[in-house]
């Protein structure tokens, strides 16, 4: 079933995505009437802004539409915007990194602005890795069936450059510093350009956020990555001699988020990469060098000691996942099959049973007595062999079946409680008290009454007392041996008590430890069973203290939400419900 919160966080990567698509569509249309208006009046209004170049204003409309598209789920369209992108970007990026003229920079649109530019009409090489970032991302995010490791790495990275390209450039504005957004060639990043990418960049971030997934991460890839990149920013701006290397700690910690282990490591070669990028990138300092390359050293110990504890505890807790999910599996398993097994053993059961009846009914008068005696036993064992499996069909049901989870009014349950077993009740002379009254909670409303239903009957049915009396109650806290407990429930009774070896046994299916002190009929011994299993489907746990001889009271919690209780509180003080005529 989809959450509320899930649905919330589908609208905003939604409308993150589609601003980001709108705003970069409109700088792209706004660079393309631009330049064909060949309007003065546009390049002295916006002199400050208007570098964009043609091909940028192309590559961003065609960026937009596609990341538009994406968000609606188009693929052809998406697929066309990419391509568009991807080929502008590509090429200019071929360009520059083998130096030569492949006659893209100018194919649409001889540039008229920049005559003394050498690089006529050329984007800036940052642009071209964004356009082609964008292209690659586009293609990834609409194939994204497959959501593999590798594949949402890829997605990370390829959109936190994007906005990371946008950010230095803008950041590059605000701060004066050319190299931001120009990086070393005449060609440079425009402002609109800038927050293009800033726009779009953060849409991909949010579109990746959406589709990964929690098999990978329990955190998107951008907030190391953008660690990473806040930390470098200042250690490059900071003279070399300055100790921020430990800033890059958090980022190794943000492993333990990750899935797989190994991350610990793959973070600690990145920022240890990083640290001595920060070496031999960050403006000289008076600090000898000895000393600023001691500090290094100590920073990358330092980052790989952590990131080998981080692996140690995450290794760890993977394998403990593994052995829960193993248990839960074969837990799972032995349901299953003591379901099936039940189920079927029925049948021959039934057929046993028929045959001894008809043979009993048909041949009585040709059978000596010791075989009618045989026979009668045959067909009594068949029926106490019934009873066994179908309480071993009702265990594993408990353990199969939803529970229904409803809000409960405890009183109520232990009032029908009350009602059901009243011949029982009068008979036994007992009676239930319930010294205050019982909080309501959010339960399983017919498994919890079962809970309550056998351990006052069993109460009852063990109890050798001429005036059993049972109290049903509830507790914030009580104090046990291994802690307290809170929200607790208690089923006392001042019968024959338990002795503390039978602690644990009491609760194994078909255990019984005696008969019941009045001759009544006998149990098969899955009553403790069955209130064990439903507490613990519920999340909680049953114990139980007790003196032979004195009486004995079950303790459990369930783990559910408590809300208040229905009686006022002046009510609550009512000491002793009456139950019983007899009492
Ligand atoms: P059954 O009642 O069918 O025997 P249970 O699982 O309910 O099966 O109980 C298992 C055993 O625990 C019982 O045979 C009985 O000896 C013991 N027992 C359960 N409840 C009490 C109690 N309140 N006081 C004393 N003994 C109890």
């Amino acid at each position: 079933m989809i959450s509320r919160l899930q649905i919330d966080r589908e609208r905003g990567v939604t409308v993150i995505a589609s601003v980001g698509a709108l705003v970069t569509i409109a700088i792209g249309v706004f660079g393309v009437i631009a330049w064909h208006s060949h309007s003065e009046w546009l390049w002295i209004t916006f002199s400050g802004v208007f570098y964009m170049k043609y091909n940028t204003a192309l590559g961003f409309l065609a960026a937009g539409a596609g990341l538009l598209a994406c968000v609606w789920r188009e693929r052809t369209l998406t697929f066309a915007g990419a391509g568009i992108a991807l080929a502008i970007g590509g090429l200019t990026l071929a360009q520059y990194v083998t130096g030569l003229n492949l006659g893209v920079d100018e194919l649409f649109l001889k540039d008229y602005w920049y005559p003394d530019n050498p690089l006529r009409g050329r984007m800036a090489p940052s642009v071209s890795i964004a356009l082609t970032c964008i292209g690659l991302m586009l293609i990834l995010l609409i194939e994204d069936n497959k959501k593999t490791f590798s594949r949402v790495m890829a997605m990370e990275v390829l959109s936190f450059a994007v906005l990371a390209i946008g950010v230095t450039a803008v950041v590059g504005y605000l701060a004066d510093a050319g190299i931001a957004y120009s990086w070393g060639t005449s060609a440079r990043v425009s402002k609109e350009t800038a927050a293009g990418f800033v726009a779009m960049g953060l849409g991909l971030v949010a579109l990746t956020w959406q589709r990964q997934s929690a098999r990978i991460a329990r955190m998107p890839l951008w907030v190391p990555a953008l660690l990473c990149f806040t930390v470098l920013v200042f250690d490059l701006s900071t003279l070399r001699g300055t100790a921020v290397g430990v800033g890059y700690i958090p980022i190794i910690f943000c492993s333990l988020w990750f899935t797989q282990p190994y991350m610990a490591f793959i973070f600690a070669v990145v920022t240890s990469a990083l640290t001595l990028l920060g070496y031999f990138a960050a403006p000289p300092s008076h600090v000898e060098s000895w000393i600023v390359l001691t500090n290094r050293a100590l920073t990358i110990g330092a980052l790989w000691f952590v990131a080998t504890l981080v692996f140690m505890r995450r290794r760890t807790e993977l394998r403990m996942q593994g052995y829960m999910d193993q248990l839960e599996r074969s837990n799972q398993e032995l349901d299953d099959f003591a379901y099936i097994a039940s189920h079927d053993l029925k049948e021959p059961l039934r057929g046993l049973f028929n045959h001894a009846s008809f043979l009993l009914e048909d041949y009585q008068d040709k059978l000596d007595e010791d075989g009618v005696r045989r026979l009668k036993r045959l067909s009594h064992l068949s029926q106490r062999m019934e009873r066994l499996v179908n309480d071993l069909l009702y265990f594993s049901r408990i353990g199969r079946a939803e529970l229904a989870i409803q809000e409960t009014d405890l009183n109520g349950v232990i009032d029908e409680i009350r009602l059901m077993m009243e011949a029982t009740l009068t008979e036994r002379q007992a009676r239930i008290i319930v010294p205050r009254s019982l909080p309501r909670i959010v339960c399983d409303k017919p498994r919890v009454t079962e809970v309550f239903r056998n351990l006052i009957t069993n109460a009852v049915k063990y109890n050798d007392k001429a005036k059993r009396v049972v109290e049903v109650g509830f507790r914030e806290a009580v104090n046990t041996r291994s802690g307290p407990e809170w929200n607790v429930f208690y089923v006392r009774d001042n019968g024959i008590g338990i002795a503390a070896e039978f602690y644990d046994e009491i609760f194994r299916i078909f255990k019984r430890l005696n008969n019941t002190p009045d001759g009544q009929e006998a149990g098969t011994g899955v009553g403790l069973t069955f209130v064990k299993k439903i507490i613990e489907r519920h999340g909680g746990r049953i114990w139980l203290e007790s003196e032979p001889g004195k009486g004995t009271t079950f303790y459990f919690n369930l783990n559910c939400q408590r809300k208040e209780p229905t009686r006022q509180s002046h009510e609550r003080d009512v000491i002793q419900v009456p139950v019983h005529s007899h009492s």
